[in-house]
């Protein structure tokens, strides 16, 4: 612990190695300990987790998961220039930080939990790579224990939104139909460096023992994605590309053939999964 609290304060690591932010790679630093700290809590107790972080920087949020008592961490981070200011980091903590330098949207996330476990992600993720980082994660969902991640907070509205809202869609049914999803708290923009230009908010999900309602995971995107092509369209409309009778197949599902996809609930796109994976044999 002593040897973590004795590294430079943030600011100076950013200067003594040049990491003046990059709108290219979505860096937007936290250097608020206090914030830090409060996403370290949030996804505690850490002593017998494996924490992947994805995008440390210059690794203000994995000193603070370190400091409260992470067992492990792998972090991932594109931006070589970091590398130096992880390593230090790495030194001082007693062997418990590894530092993979790489893109996250390539890593070979089975083999990092073949060889460490179940992972816990903890990320102030870089917002441009953040709901493809997601999606890639909610089709291996086995590999994980549980994710809290900083989320543009539009992105974050559209993961916990409910039906009959404007920000219910298909980001929302991907994530609440196998996780537990739960906005924690909302960051203004002047909390990073530099500000972007809309707030952030940290979201845990958590995956559920069984998916919301029995669905082949592809059969089911494929409807969702019918589904709200056209959000302003009627069902019966909007499911003519994949069903030869929509409008009876919606009433046989117990949906309003006039209804629009926004107002449907994820169990009710669940049976038309279901009935498009019999009638397709
Ligand atoms: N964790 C730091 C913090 O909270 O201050 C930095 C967060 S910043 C929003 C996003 C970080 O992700 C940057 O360090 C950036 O270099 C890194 N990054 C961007 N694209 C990446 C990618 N494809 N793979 C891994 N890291 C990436």
């Amino acid at each position: 612990m002593d040897r973590l609290t004795a590294l430079p304060a943030l600011r100076e690591v950013i200067a003594a190695h040049g990491l003046s932010a990059r709108r290219s790679l979505g860096q937007n630093f936290l250097l608020d300990l206090n914030i830090t700290r409060r996403i370290a809590r949030a996804a505690g107790p850490l002593d017998s987790a494996t924490v992947l972080e994805i995008g440390p920087g210059p690794g203000g949020l994995t000193r603070a998961l370190l400091e409260e008592g992470a067992a492990k961490i792998i972090v991932v981070e594109r931006d070589e220039r970091c590398l130096p200011a992880l390593e230090q980091i790495a030194t001082a903590s007693n062997g418990r930080l590894h530092i993979v330098s790489g893109d996250a949207l390539s890593l070979d996330i089975e083999a990092l939990a073949s060889q460490h476990g179940l992972l816990r992600v903890v990320a102030n993720l870089p917002y441009n790579i953040s709901t493809p980082l997601l999606i890639s994660w909610l089709k291996r969902l086995t590999l994980f224990d549980r994710f809290i991640l900083m989320f543009q907070a539009e992105v974050a509205d559209r993961l916990a939104a409910q039906p009959g809202t404007k920000a219910y869609g298909r980001l929302s049914i991907a994530a609440q139909w196998r996780c537990e999803v739960r906005p924690l708290f909302t960051l203004l923009p002047r909390a990073f460096m530099p500000a972007p230009k809309v707030s952030s908010t940290v979201v845990e999900l958590t995956p559920r023992q069984h998916p919301l309602a029995e669905a082949d995971p592809d059969i089911l995107e494929e409807v969702v994605a019918a589904a709200f092509e056209q959000r302003r369209k009627m069902l019966r409309a909007a499911l003519k590309r994949i069903f030869a009778d929509p409008e009876t197949t919606l009433k046989a599902v117990g949906i309003d053939p006039q209804a629009r996809a926004e107002t449907v609930g994820i169990e009710k796109f669940c049976a038309l999964a279901r009935e498009l994976s019999r009638i397709r044999g």
